[in-house]
């Protein structure tokens, strides 16, 4: 197949706009339909890129981590005990995954993907009109305990093993990476290929871009359904009337995407996974470099002058209420690494939600339906969808214009639930 194909894009998340921006680049005209994008997951994220992150959510232990934590209303993770068919059946996906030997083929092929995502984060930044604050320094993984830097140190090693640099650091070696802050920890682990930037102004660039492309971004469709007729997918209906028709269809509606895909013949099982941000205006320190911290699973960047902070994992269904106890977990976590904060420092501020889209194996959904001639997998990012951003949209682009895909699509096919 060849040649320009009309592509309407549900979902104008990161991951759309990405489909939008390579397709557009390949030739191919878009509308990119949307209820609102600031609703979804993409604008208050950690801006993160982060080839450090090999391993997917679905790893040894973390079930266990889960129930543990399941009563603490201040835990970073948390699985929301509920009866629902969906979660158990996810639970159950989750749990078969969460093996070595499953996890040790997911490694390579979340590798190749972020980092064939960061050159292309590379290339973006170096296009007019076009600059996100994409800085280039590397991610400090701090730790304050012997236990949990030890489990680092082993992650660091599997990343070594893998092609990824990581290097193991006492805590006088982190404080000289980053002596823009004052640090209380163990030690930790530095990877020097991770990123940050602003989501915010690479989702503004992408809008630009698309639009000066002759791209259409609708940011007022709520989709109410999909029609398939056949083998193909005939149009996309919105809740108001309006029909969407074209050549493709691309499912890029985050963890709204197996509800927007209802009476079609696919089967793309997700949970959302709700976290928080906090973002602090005129912080008490301002680090250089971004960074995790460990045992709170706080994510901490930042971004243009201001300092993010992000975290939590809840699984608790398409819900975005904001939990206070959870909030209050971070605010308590953050000066025991950081003893220039308050948690008063993180207060006042507006808490923002999003529900991470999670597939129960932690490898997106990326590729060709096996039911349709014309609709496209390219969601169930969780954790990684905007470091994985740039990458999947040039895979959406690889397939929609007829070329062999630059990375494998096989562990990623939406059918492997069907
Ligand atoms: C606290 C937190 C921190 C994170 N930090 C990072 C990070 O540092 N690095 C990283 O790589 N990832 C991070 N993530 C994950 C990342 O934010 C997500 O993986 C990513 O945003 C998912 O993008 P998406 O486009 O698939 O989904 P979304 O951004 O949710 O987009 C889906 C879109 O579909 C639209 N939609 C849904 N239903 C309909 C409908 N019926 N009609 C019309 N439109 C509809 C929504 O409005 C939405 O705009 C973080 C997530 C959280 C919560």
């Amino acid at each position: 197949m060849s040649g320009s194909r009309r592509v309407v894009i549900i979902g104008g998340g990161v991951i759309g706009r990405c489909a939008a921006y390579s397709l557009l680049q390949r030739g191919h005209s878009v509308v990119v339909l949307d209820r609102g994008a600031e609703g979804g997951c993409s604008f208050g994220n950690a801006g993160m890129v982060v080839p450090s992150h090999l391993i997917p959510l679905a790893a040894p232990g973390v079930i266990g981590k889960g129930l543990r934590w399941m009563f603490d209303a201040e835990s970073p993770f948390r699985i929301k005990p509920r009866l629902s068919v969906e979660l158990l059946s996810w639970i159950w996906k989750f749990a078969r995954a969460a093996t070595p030997a499953r996890v040790g083929k997911a490694v390579p092929v979340l590798r190749d993907l972020s980092l064939e995502s960061r050159r292309l984060f590379v290339e973006m930044a170096g296009a007019e009109d076009f600059d996100f604050g994409l800085v280039q320094k590397g991610l400090l993984m701090l730790c304050k305990s012997a236990e949990v830097l030890h489990e680092e140190a082993e992650l660091a090693a599997t990343a070594n093993a893998n092609g990824v640099p990581a290097e193991v650091l006492d805590a006088g070696s982190v404080r000289k990476l980053d002596p823009a802050i004052e640090m209380e920890v163990m030690g930790g682990v530095y990877f020097p290929q991770d990123c940050h930037l602003s989501p915010r102004r690479f989702l503004e660039g992408l809008d630009r871009t698309i639009r000066r492309g002759g791209g259409e971004i609708l940011d007022d469709v709520e989709v109410a359904g999909i029609e398939g007729k056949g083998r193909r997918v005939a149009r996309a209906i919105a809740a108001d009337g309006r029909a969407f028709e074209g050549d493709e269809f691309v499912l890029a509606g985050g963890s709204w995407s197996p509800s927007l895909a209802r009476g079609l013949a696919v089967n793309i099982p997700m949970q959302a996974g709700k976290g928080y941000s906090i973002t602090v205006e005129n912080p008490a320190a301002l680090p250089g470099l971004c960074s995790i911290l460990c045992e709170a699973k706080i994510a901490v960047t930042p971004m243009s002058g201001a300092l993010r902070f992000a975290g939590t994992m809840e699984i608790a269904g398409l819900d975005g209420s904001v939990s206070a106890r959870r909030v209050m977990g971070m605010r308590k976590a953050v000066p025991r690494y950081f003893p220039q904060f308050e948690p008063s420092d993180l207060e006042g501020q507006e808490v923002w939600s999003g529900l991470r889209p999670c597939s129960p194996d932690g490898l997106p959904y990326i590729g060709r339906f096996r039911a349709y001639d014309n609709l496209t997998a390219a969601t169930g990012h969780a954790m990684l969808g905007l470091s994985l951003g740039p990458v999947t949209g040039a895979l959406v682009a690889d397939l929609l214009s007829g070329d062999k895909p630059r990375i494998d699509l096989t562990a990623l096919s939406p059918d492997r639930y069907a």
